[in-house]
């Protein structure tokens, strides 16, 4: 098969297609009308084998993984997610392999009216880039550098659910617990686009967690020149995680754990009552988990009133890995 069957077959006929496409896959540029008076919002992440996924992840996981974790970012931002490109680096072009990997991709995209634009396919190691275009509103955004003394913290979901599953996808739990919630929130996240939208009306500061609450509160922390604190005992846990920890749960997996994908977001405490209602209506599950003051850094206290310390505050790629 040649490389223009491959790209005919996989990627040009997917069932998402928008009428802003004036001209899709199959030239050398694709054509994008952008709606009037809106601003474009993008964004690009990489996968690579065995540094953000395990080796043996199932391809239909990678394929969806790939836009869920650009999803996550539109979201972050509030924007509304519209068009994708694909670059893919393969070893060998098994159809099998890009079959089931388009099919978890399209899904996605599916799901969030993204249609797949373009892209690039090359061989060598495993590695994934997709790109991704939203909308926003001018002034209609939520930023990192928007926190204000005051402010409660909330995360969405649940945290540490992925960092326990990755821990059992690499062997490294001696259980018989198949922690199969666990494995599905590192391999499927499920992008807070829709929540994302809908905090537009309450506040104006978001992060998505990918690296670690620690790690990415002290970006939020870091751009708004302002302090947080956030309390052990408020922090969202799933019935899977707290099961399988009893009543030593390790905080640093909850607290430093990568590849949630759901939100951080600081809110103006008069919109609580509102925040209430975009819980219900985007069925997710919303959690206090401190407040913004002014200061520096991130401090985090145990049911006693201690400052608890991490040695690790989230995913480093220059010394971390996952092989
Ligand atoms: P060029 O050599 O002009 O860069 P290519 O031969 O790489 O073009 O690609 C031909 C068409 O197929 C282009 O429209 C390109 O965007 C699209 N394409 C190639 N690879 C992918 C991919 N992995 N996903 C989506 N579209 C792709
Ligand atoms: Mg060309």
């Amino acid at each position: 098969m040649s490389e223009f069957d491959l790209i005919n077959r996989y990627f040009k006929y997917l069932p998402c297609q928008r009428t802003d496409v004036l001209l899709g896959i199959g030239d050398d540029c694709a054509l994008l009308q952008p709606p009037a008076g809106k601003q474009l919002a993008m964004t690009a992440d990489t996968l690579v084998a065995g540094v953000h996924f395990p080796v043996n992840t199932p391809a239909v996981d990678i394929g969806y993984k790939s836009l869920a974790v650009n999803l996550s970012d539109l979201a972050a931002m509030g924007a509304e997610p519209a068009w994708a490109m694909l670059a893919l680096t393969l070893p060998v072009a098994d159809e099998n392999w890009l079959q089931q990997f388009m099919s978890g991709f399209s899904e996605l995209a599916c799901e969030h009216g993204v249609q797949l634009i373009g892209g690039d396919t090359t061989s060598g190691p495993l590695s994934i880039t997709v790109q991704l275009t939203g909308f926003v509103t001018p002034d209609q955004v939520l930023r990192r550098d928007a926190a204000k003394p005051g402010d409660k913290i909330y995360v969405s979901g649940t945290l540490g659910d992925a960092a326990l599953g990755l821990k059992k996808c690499l062997g490294h739990i001696a259980s018989k617990n198949s922690l199969l919630h666990c494995v599905s929130r590192l391999n499927r996240p499920d992008p807070r686009v829709a929540l994302g939208r809908e905090l537009l009306a309450v506040c104006r500061c978001s992060i998505d967690i990918s690296d670690g609450l620690m790690a990415d509160l002290g970006h939020i922390v870091n751009a708004s020149c302002c302090a947080a604190n956030i309390y052990l005992n408020k922090l969202p846990l799933s019935d899977e995680l707290q099961k399988f920890y009893g009543n030593d749960i390790d905080w640093s997996v909850v607290a430093t754990g990568g590849d949630d994908y759901e939100l951080c977001f600081t809110l103006p405490p008069q919109h609580e009552p509102l925040l209430k209602i975009i819980a219900e209506k985007t069925h997710t599950r919303l959690t206090c988990i401190g407040e913004i003051i002014s200061g520096k850094g991130v401090h985090c206290f145990d049911e006693a009133g201690r400052e608890v310390g991490f040695a690790n505050a989230g995913y480093n790629h220059f010394s971390d890995s996952i092989k």
